[in-house]
């Protein structure tokens, strides 16, 4: 089967480390399975993207020997696919306008925390800590058309109660791995925003989408986004979306352990070049074999023995 695979950045920061695995490791899923190496620009955060970042990160790509198979797309441009999904959802009724700000929200989780440990989501942020029904749709209709701002959450209650239990098929290993089903746990997540105030979408809902308008068929990313798979899989099923395959790969960390983030002043690709590093210097330096080495070779026929016909 050959793979559509996707890089999928957001034009905050210049590459490091992290990204050049993550980029590495699916295009090479995408070559030695006759398939696709994609890019989407993942821009929907308007006030943080900035084009030199994007160009940064094309140049990045071309230089460790991993170029986009097409053109990139970015999600600036997608912003009518997304609005008219959001018009869908709801219509449905899974959706509804939050008017809360984030010191409101912070004040109420600690109010909450005080009686009983208010519950947080996987990535350790309290859930949202009002309920929908506390407002009447008309209220919320009312306040919306005052030009108050707002995003737009999904009821997750009445989103999972309409799908049931879902699964997600994960490529165990490495992405050419035999998948197994998982089970998504969408509920542990609470209303996430599937709209941002600035933008007719958040990061979960456009991923889904264009991961769809691309025909990506295996999504190849870091175990940080492990747990978000379940809400993807969830949007998946409520917009009528086909489900790819995911894997989700090993994280590169720094010195401490932590996982390499741009806003902890991860060294940058193009500072490594800058100091004369090569693209082979990068692959060693995360742990791949050189490029067409023997050593890379053995590792895809390791990978492939584990993996379905
Ligand atoms: N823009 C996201 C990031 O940089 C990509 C997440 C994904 O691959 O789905 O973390």
């Amino acid at each position: 089967m050959s793979f559509v695979c996707r890089f999928a950045p957001s034009p905050n920061g210049p590459l490091h480390l992290g990204h050049a695995f993550s980029a590495l490791v699916n295009h090479r899923a995408a070559e030695v399975s006759g398939g696709r190496f994609l890019v989407r620009i993942e821009d929907v955060d308007t006030e943080r993207a900035r084009p030199e970042f994007e160009a940064g990160i094309l140049t990045d790509l071309d230089w460790l020997g991993c170029p986009p198979s097409e053109p990139p797309i970015r999600q600036s441009d997608r912003l009518a696919d997304y609005a008219a999904a959001l018009a869908r959802l709801e219509a449905e009724g899974l959706v509804y306008p939050a008017f809360e700000t984030r010191a409101e929200i912070a004040r109420a989780v600690i109010q909450r925390d005080l009686a009983k440990a208010w519950p947080r989501d996987p990535d350790g942020t309290p859930i949202y800590p009002f309920r929908r029904q506390e407002i009447s749709d008309e209220e919320r209709a009312r306040r919306r058309e005052s030009g108050a701002p707002y995003v737009l959450r999904l009821d997750m209650a009445r989103a999972v109660g309409r799908v049931g239990t879902l699964y997600w098929q994960e490529a165990q290993g490495n992405p050419l791995g035999r998948p197994v089903s998982v089970t998504a746990d969408p509920l542990g997540w609470g209303d996430v925003v599937v709209a941002r105030k600035d933008a007719p979408a958040s990061y979960h809902l456009a991923s889904v989408l264009d991961d769809a308008a691309q025909g990506v068929t295996h999504v190849i990313r870091g175990r940080d986004l492990f747990q978000a798979t379940s809400i993807h899989r969830l949007l998946q099923e409520l917009l009528g979306l086909p489900a790819p395959v995911y894997h989700h790969h090993r994280l590169i960390l720094d010195i401490d352990g932590k996982k390499l983030a741009k806003s902890s002043g991860a060294r940058s690709l193009a500072t490594f070049r800058g100091t004369g590093a090569t693209p082979d210097d990068i692959r060693r330096l995360i742990n791949l074999p050189p490029r067409n080495s023997r050593a890379e070779q053995d590792q895809e026929r390791q990978d492939a023995e584990g993996s379905p016909a």
